[in-house]
């Protein structure tokens, strides 16, 4: 008899642990990604704003699981999936698969919110990909670039205005990596301009920063901010943003323009459309944010092959991060293991949660565990130590100590490289339109009608 076939989709958090979950296990697991590595989002802001190479936050999904010999990686991205029949749909590029399942796991996890406003995209990319990333470190660094050799005093003063939108640990954390790149890392290397003049603007709806970190850490934490010449705006709903800067309510309806260059949204999640196509054949329900509502044990309604894990799940009482993920994507390898080896049912998934944490500058950050809240130096130092262990890899993990500490001790950053790619390759695609990439690896750029 064939064994058990368990395909996963994702190779975040969620996919990269569940198929690590199987390793002793009788299965066949074949994990199907649309990326060839694991990203570890956390530090994508640090990709951004040119303290890490991508490679160090994203190794090689094949390389991690190279010695699970139950274990095929294919790369691909998957279009359906056909609960009846029991099958994946994928294509890489132009080239269609189907794979056949026996047991699902679905960990495809969460795009950016533009909260309705998708054409927002164009002109404030999201943090969620290494491609999101490099395109904003080609914004960033190339304002600097402009503002040196522009003599239009109102086109200088736009490219030093940044403008991150949400003020969560990843808006937190972007706007302090660009205040210290204006004040330290870049000191001293223009002529025309002083890159600490940088204005930086962190702008949220709510009335703290971080707000899952309770109020005293966020007043905490935007105190770090100012000190650091941020300007934080709380109370403020941006309303419209365009190729020039953005427009923002205040909640007593007055509106304020910024002009501003490179603009960073960092608000808001959205359950990847995987999560609508397992509900319009399941009859499972989504939640507001898209996500897939699931049964106690993180199955799909109805398909108890089937388990929804991180991001994309929807649990009460489970935040949208990296633990939810792991744990929930054991929970659903045990589900699958006890009915296979016929040992007793894990039963329900049980969330632990163990804290939460946000840098804000070189030293500082917040952290939540528990009952206890830490800020500062010592909190900083945890986060260090936290990251560095999750970081999956040896070779990374070397790498990235070493690039911290370019960072910390010098305040250079090594990662400064941008290209004509990052700056344009998203919206060039955009343009050319649906199945372009395809169409250009085949060298058919005769077939491309722009917008099609
Ligand atoms: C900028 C940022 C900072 C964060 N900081 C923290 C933090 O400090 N601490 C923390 O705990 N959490 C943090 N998080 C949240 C944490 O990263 C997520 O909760 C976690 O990554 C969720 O894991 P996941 O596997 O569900 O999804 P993801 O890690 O997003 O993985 C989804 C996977 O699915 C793949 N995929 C998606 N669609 C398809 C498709 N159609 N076909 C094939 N493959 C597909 C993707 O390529 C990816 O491999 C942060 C997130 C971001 C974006």
């Amino acid at each position: 008899m064939s064994r058990h076939r368990v395909v996963i989709i994702g190779s975040g958090f969620g996919g990269l642990f569940a198929a690590k979950a199987l390793r002793r296990a009788d299965v066949e697991v074949t994990l199907i990604a649309k990326t060839t590595h694991h990203l570890f989002q956390p530090l994508l802001y640090q990709v951004a704003t040119g303290v890490l190479s991508e490679g160090e936050i994203a190794p090689a999904t094949r390389e991690i699981l190279r010695r699970q010999a139950n274990a095929q990686v294919l790369l691909g991205l998957v279009e359906d999936i056909d609960l009846t029949n029991r099958v994946v749909k994928w294509r890489f590029h132009n080239e269609y698969n189907e794979t056949p399942y026996d047991s699902l796991i679905v960990a495809a996890g969460a795009g950016q919110s533009y909260f309705g406003n998708d054409h927002f995209a164009t002109f404030a990319p999201g943090m969620k990909s290494i491609d999101d990333a490099l395109e904003l470190r080609a914004r960033i660094f190339s304002a600097f670039e402009i503002a040196e050799f522009t003599h239009d005093p109102d086109e200088r003063t736009r490219m030093l205005t940044f403008t991150v939108v949400g003020a969560g640990p990843t808006g937190v954390e972007m706007a302090g990596q660009i205040r210290e790149l204006a004040t330290s890392t870049l000191r001293n290397e223009f002529r025309t301009i002083d890159p600490a003049s940088a204005r930086v603007l962190l702008i949220d709806g709510a009335d703290q920063v971080l707000p899952p970190f309770g109020p005293e850490l966020g007043a905490k934490s935007q105190e770090t901010l100012e000190r650091l010449g941020v300007e934080v705006k709380l109370g403020a709903l941006v309303t419209d943003v365009d190729d020039n800067g953005l427009t923002i309510r205040y909640k007593d309806g007055t509106t304020e323009r910024i002009e501003s260059f490179a603009k960073v949204w960092a608000a808001g999640v959205q359950g990847n459309e995987l999560g609508r196509t397992l509900a319009e054949q399941s009859g499972a329900e989504l939640d507001r944010a898209g996500r897939v509502v699931v049964e106690p044990d993180l199955s799909l309604p109805g398909h108890p092959e089937v388990f929804v894990v991180g991001d994309l799940m929807a649990v009460p009482g489970v935040p949208g991060v990296a633990q939810g993920a792991i744990q929930g994507a054991r929970h659903a390898a045990a589900k699958i293991r006890s009915r296979l080896e016929h040992t007793g049912d894990p039963g329900a998934f049980k969330y632990k949660d163990k804290g939460s944490m946000a840098t804000i500058s070189k030293f500082a950050a917040v952290a939540k565990i528990g009952s206890i809240k830490l800020s500062g130096f010592i909190a900083w130092v945890a986060w260090l130590f936290l990251h560095l262990l999750y970081i999956a890899g040896f070779k990374q993990r070397v790498t990235t100590l070493l690039s911290w500490a370019i960072t910390f001790i010098t305040n250079g950053r090594s990662q400064r490289v941008v290209t004509n790619q990052q700056m344009v390759g998203r919206l060039a695609l955009e343009h050319l339109g649906r199945g372009s990439s395809g169409r250009l690896i085949k060298g058919r750029r005769d077939e491309l009608t722009p917008g099609s």
